[in-house]
């Protein structure tokens, strides 16, 4: 049934191994064994796809599989103690699966509910607000075996706190209005709307969206995709999860109008996994514009305009929200990002050309389809018109979603959420940057503070390393391992910066971490490596004394137990003499 479901197709087989595990609890070799037979692909490509993705196992896990999100925010809100109480009270420990197997307990990194944490995962479904009354009645309902569905709705709440709504979030709209504005101008004139609006790309990159657009209309290679990014990994933001929440018709209705411009009648939504309680309501959505004559065959009437769109099942890869990485992981192999030209405009989905843009991108194309470029270009900075949306989270009274026109200062911003005694801001989550509580006059705009759209607050009471090093942990855990720079690389930095956090560098090893930090950032395939080093550069620059005063030693000393290392070497020469230990070698 799993390979009916997915139409037997090899594209779809992240989908089938999520459904696999869903069933077994981890994909057994029996079904890799099948699914390489049916599939006409090597077992090795199912094993390489399932060893891949953090949320897919090839051993068994608990039946009831639960994943603490990591993040800082988490983190600031008293995550490490809750984990280690739910330990206690379940009886396993981090990262193993309990004897009976009815329970599994594993970290993870953000799961996009950074307003509402401490925040964890349950067979994919996400909990939030996590507290001590409520991890008692958790460890109660396991050990009963209820059934995740009589599980009280209250534990799986996902608020979507509006905090400030602005151009577009206030906007009125129909159902199909963005189509039928689009039909009855032009195809043409519509992607002069969206080229006159200089809408940038909400996922990070900035990249303008008609020339992606236009670039891919113009390609003679067929069929043409359409690709909407909702693999909302960056830690601190949650704007796309509240977009498909409460908006999932302006975003769908962007991807419909694209296709109508670019040629395309097949569109897909790659969800990120920790957004499994969006899949069925989306589902939803989709059927009932179906219904609606707003997708299937003939759109609005309109002969020959044909367009669907299909959800796909991220499975845990943060490198999967890289455009290139996310087409890899869509066509059911590890996302590994791609190696560029050819860009996926014109060499993408099924090596065909192709739109991958963000969520926040098609929602904003939708207004803009309706209320035409000037509207758009008249808000906002001269290269960065319009508005962006904000995840905000961290020391501040009302964290949430803000919408602000571009070039709002920061300072503005941690009024209007509340945040008193700032010590620093992390804009554009861990890739981002860090600016100190003497920055707070910078601007959300592209030529200034870029970001996707996390804004995350961090208090005088808190630690730039503690900031500095979960950051820096979470990019050696999402390193792909592609590339060398990057996969040895990012380890690197995480040691060498616990080394000096721990009291134990010297000048040489501050030195040495400078130069780490430029040769990942400079000879990384891509932008998970470039960015990687990030949290360290920008806080050097902005606190070098807090580096300088972490170190404690005058000379060198090694960042591990050399004479610990020697142990396995004692062992096989059977030697555990004075001599075989290092401290009396150098005596
Ligand atoms: Fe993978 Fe990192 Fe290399 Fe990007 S830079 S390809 S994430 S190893």
């Amino acid at each position: 049934s799993v390979l009916a479901e997915a139409d037997h197709k090899p594209e779809r087989l992240l989908q089938m191994l999520r459904a696999v595990q869903a069933q077994y609890l981890h994909i057994p070799q029996a079904a890799i064994e099948q699914l390489a037979a049916a599939l006409h692909i090597p077992r090795t490509q199912i094993i390489a796809v399932a060893e891949f993705y953090s949320f897919l196992h090839l051993t068994p896990q608990g039946r009831y599989d639960i994943h603490i999100s990591d993040s800082i925010t988490d983190r600031m809100l008293g995550k490490e103690k809750l984990l280690n109480y739910l330990a206690e009270k379940l009886k396993v420990k981090t990262g193993q699966v309990r004897a009976d197997g009815l329970v599994s307990l594993n970290n993870t990194s953000c799961t996009g509910m950074c307003d509402q944490g401490p925040a964890a995962l349950v067979n994919g479904y996400a909990l939030t607000r996590l507290d001590h009354a409520k991890i008692d009645l958790i460890a109660e309902l396991i050990e009963q075996q209820a059934p995740l569905l009589e599980w009280p709705a209250e534990l799986f709440a996902v608020d979507e706190p509006i905090r400030k709504p602005g151009l577009l979030l206030n906007q009125p709209f129909n159902n199909g209005a963005a189509i039928a504005a689009t039909l009855a101008r032009g195809l043409m004139e519509t992607l002069a709307e969206v080229d006159c609006s200089n809408l940038r790309g909400r996922g990070g990159a900035g990249f303008k969206t008609a020339l992606k657009w236009r670039t891919c209309s113009v390609q003679t290679d067929t069929p043409h995709y359409v690709i909407c990014n909702a693999d909302e990994g960056e830690p601190g933001t949650f704007k796309d999860r509240m977009l498909l929440d409460l908006y999932a018709d302006q975003v769908f209705e962007g991807m419909t109008l694209c296709a109508a411009i670019i040629g395309s009648d097949q569109g897909l939504l790659y969800l990120r996994a920790e957004y499994l309680f969006l899949y069925e309501q989306l589902q939803r959505v989709l059927k009932r514009r179906r219904e609606s004559g707003l997708l299937g065959r003939n759109i609005l009437g309109r002969d020959g305009f044909d367009f669907d769109i299909e959800i796909r099942m991220g499975a845990g890869a943060y490198i999967c929200g890289e455009a290139s990485a996310q087409i890899e992981s869509l066509e059911g192999k590890p996302g590994i990002p791609r190696v560029k030209p050819p860009n996926s405009v014109i060499c993408g989905y099924q090596r065909k050309p192709t739109v991958v843009d963000n969520v926040e991108t098609f929602f904003a194309a939708t207004h803009i389809a309706i209320q035409g470029g000037l509207w758009f270009a008249e808000v906002g900075t001269a290269q960065s018109t319009g508005s962006k949306l904000l995840s905000i989270s961290g020391d501040c009274a009302r964290p949430g979603i803000y919408e602000y026109p571009f070039g709002t200062l920061v300072k503005d911003i941690l009024r209007d959420c509340g945040a008193d005694d700032v010590m620093g801001v992390q804009v554009g989550g861990p890739s981002g940057t860090f600016i100190s509580n003497r920055e707070l006059q910078r601007r959300i705009a592209f030529e200034d503070l870029s970001t996707a759209g996390s804004f995350m607050v961090f208090n005088s009471s808190r630690s730039i390393f503690d900031i500095v090093q979960n950051f820096t942990d979470f990019f050696a855990h999402e390193s792909c391992g592609f590339c060398t720079p990057c996969r040895v690389g990012t380890t690197l930095l995480k040691n060498q910066l616990r080394k000096i956090v721990e009291g134990n560098g010297a000048a040489v090893d501050l030195e040495e971490l400078s130069e780490l930090c430029l040769i990942v950032k400079n000879t990384s395939h891509c932008g998970l490596g470039d960015s990687a080093a990030n949290p360290i550069l920008s806080t050097l620059a902005s606190h070098p004394e807090l580096y300088l005063n972490q170190l404690k030693q005058s000379s060198f000393t090694p960042g591990f137990d050399l004479d610990a290392t020697l142990a396995v070497a004692r062992r096989m020469a059977q030697r555990d003499d004075d001599a075989a230990h290092l401290s009396q070698v150098e005596n």
